[in-house]
């Protein structure tokens, strides 16, 4: 094995890491996605958020933190 070798196995390895960290971001988003669908289904509960520095407008969900829905405006 020359430093070549070495140089371009790291890269590949690089490579690999980026795209596992994509596939387990995606497959989390949807995890995060079905959790929220069923806290829904048995009711969010709405309360601003409790963390420092997060300044969102909304309330969220005090068990899945999904944003709280804007009410229907009337036609
Ligand atoms: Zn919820």
């Amino acid at each position: 094995m020359t430093h070549q070798d070495v140089i371009d196995a790291l890269e590949q390895l690089g490579r690999k890491r980026s795209a596992a960290y994509r596939e387990e971001e995606a497959r989390i988003a949807v995890e995060r996605t079905r959790l929220q669908a069923e806290c829904a289904r048995i009711g969010h509960f709405f309360a601003k958020s409790r963390w420092p520095g997060d300044l969102r407008a909304v309330r969220i969900c005090v068990f899945c933190c999904a944003d709280e829905p804007s009410p229907a405006k009337p036609d």
